[in-house]
């Protein structure tokens, strides 16, 4: 049975230790020793070599009793920031920080909520399947830990992943692509008062740019925001150059290749009506995520919350998760919620009520998974 005391001492422990982005090692040794007390064999591999990370994946393994195909669970160990110094409070059944700190919920309840549902199973003698537990790390800077994630060491091909908030009845099933575009923009300095009709302003090539692109809300499935500006060197000096990095994301393909090339087009129009030089870089960040509604694992993940009394339903997200990269990987896999609300800020925080349903969700969707 889960134990909500226990659910809440193995978050708690693991809050306490800093896990930012490409710095997970710590959190990662104490995840390791709770697994490998629970029977697990646990190995990494070299994803953190290959972004500058000091861990790679953690790997854990477990053969079952139950036969079956094996099944995999994950959660991403890295957290957004500030996590320093980390004073966490308990009142009316949340569990939140003092408002200096983020709590790191998100997504150290997923993993809290898979340590919890394995050991569980385990203590009840529940016959489990062959069970890959998949603890990834920098998820927060782009999904990095997933992207590089040695795909050829994992048997399971049917999974879960423990990274949602609420309502816990819901199942995420589909989350869109996601294109970087960076534009550098070179312009012509010269002095700002004394010969400013010799200059082109790469800054404001980039307003006009701007001012003129599709952006924000483009559609139900599609978005585009301009995140940063770097440029310009002083006020009396017509800006040479500019950067502008943008993002745009869409759960359709032909929308996201429209909105791209619309932006694309925007700075390279822009940058020739004033005489000005662009260069524009696009990225693909990862592929959108569309699980198989009638497949196992939504199956499965709805079972589990009817068990408990929930009717579950399907939804979408606007932000890229780790099931992106799991699914192009031919990893399928859905993702269920463990209750964490307000996240990536310092109004993080979660109910101990809801982490516990999400712990019992894991918990019955292990004991269903066999043969
Ligand atoms: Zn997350």
């Amino acid at each position: 049975m889960v134990q909500q005391q226990r659910l809440t001492e193995t978050f708690l422990a693991l809050v306490h230790i800093n896990s930012p982005s490409k710095r997970e090692a710590d959190a990662m040794a104490w995840a390791q020793a709770r697994l490998e007390g629970l029977g697990f064999t646990v190995e990494y591999d070299d994803a953190g070599d290959k972004i500058g990370g000091n861990t790679g994946n953690l790997i854990a393994r477990r053969k079952g009793e139950a036969g079956g195909p094996p099944i995999f669970l994950n959660a991403h160990i890295d957290t957004v920031q500030p996590t320093e110094g980390i004073v966490v409070v308990q009142e009316d059944g949340v569990i939140r920080t003092d408002g200096t700190t983020i709590l790191g919920a998100d997504d150290k309840a997923g993993v809290a909520c898979i340590l919890e549902a394995v050991a569980s199973a385990i203590e009840d003698g529940a016959p489990l399947p062959d069970l890959e537990v998949i603890l990834t790390i920098a998820e927060e800077i782009g999904l990095l830990g997933s992207k590089h994630l040695d795909a050829s060491r994992i048997t399971a091909r049917s999974g879960w992943v423990v990274d949602s908030g609420q309502p816990l009845n819901s199942i995420t099933v589909n989350s869109p692509s996601q294109d970087k575009i960076v534009a550098s923009i070179t312009g012509k300095a010269a002095h700002a008062g004394a010969r400013p009709e010799e200059g082109v302003s790469a800054i404001m090539v980039a307003a006009r740019a701007i001012a003129a692109m599709p952006h924000g809300r483009i559609d139900e499935e599609t978005t585009a925001n301009v995140g940063t500006i770097h440029g310009g060197q002083a006020t009396n000096i017509v800006a040479p150059s500019c950067e502008v990095v943008s993002e745009a994301r869409s759960r359709s393909e032909a929308k996201l290749q429209r909105q791209t090339k619309a932006m694309v087009e925007t700075f390279q129009s822009a940058a020739q009506s004033m005489g000005a030089r662009v260069t524009v870089e696009v990225e693909r960040q990862y592929n959108a995520f569309q699980a198989d509604t009638d497949g196992r694992e939504v199956r499965l993940a709805g079972e589990a919350m009817r068990d408990l009394g929930m009717e579950p339903i399907c939804s979408s997200t606007g932000g890229g998760m780790d099931a992106n990269n799991f699914a192009a990987k031919g990893m399928p896999c859905c993702v269920i919620g463990c209750g964490y609300r307000n996240i990536h800020s310092v109004e993080e925080n979660i109910p101990v009520e809801d982490f516990t349903t999400g712990a019992r969700i894991v918990d019955a969707i292990l004991r269903k998974a066999k043969g």
